[in-house]
């Protein structure tokens, strides 16, 4: 089990210990690269594999995993963050017909300069977020 393995290395390489909850969270993310959850909708998919997983613990595995910087938690207009995948920087590209995340490249990030802003603000990170509709919606 090819993916198993990479999310149990996964995890050891960013200092988290090796939980089968954590596991499975990770596998999923994993195996469905580019996709972005809920937690809600993560707990849905792995319902049907581990029927007693709790809400609650689905909120925390995520927070560690973000935390542990290998997955991204991203707020949303409709209140509810989404989840995704964060193994390099990336930005993304929301649909707003069917509210779903992707992520994209961009060309000409370091043309980008912050104008205004708190005074002796210091910016670590730019995040670029698209909006528009998909393929799918359009
Ligand atoms: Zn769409
Ligand atoms: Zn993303």
């Amino acid at each position: 089990m090819p993916d198993v393995m990479s999310a149990e290395i996964l995890l050891r390489e960013r200092g988290l210990r090796v939980t089968p909850q954590r596991q499975s969270v990770l596998r999923l993310f994993l195996e469905n690269a580019g996709q972005h959850w809920s937690a809600d909708q993560v707990r849905e998919k792995l319902l049907p594999n581990m029927p007693g997983l709790a809400r609650g613990t689905t909120y925390k595995v995520l927070d560690e995993l973000v935390r542990g910087n290998i997955c991204e938690e991203l707020p949303t207009p409709q209140g509810t963050a989404i989840y995704g995948l964060r193994l390099a920087p990336h930005h993304h590209f929301v649909c707003r017909a069917c509210h779903r995340w992707f992520d994209v490249g961009v060309e000409g990030l370091d043309q980008l300069a912050m104008v205004g802003g708190p005074p002796d603000a210091v910016v670590d990170e730019v995040a670029v977020t698209f909006l528009g509709t998909c393929g799918d919606c359009g």
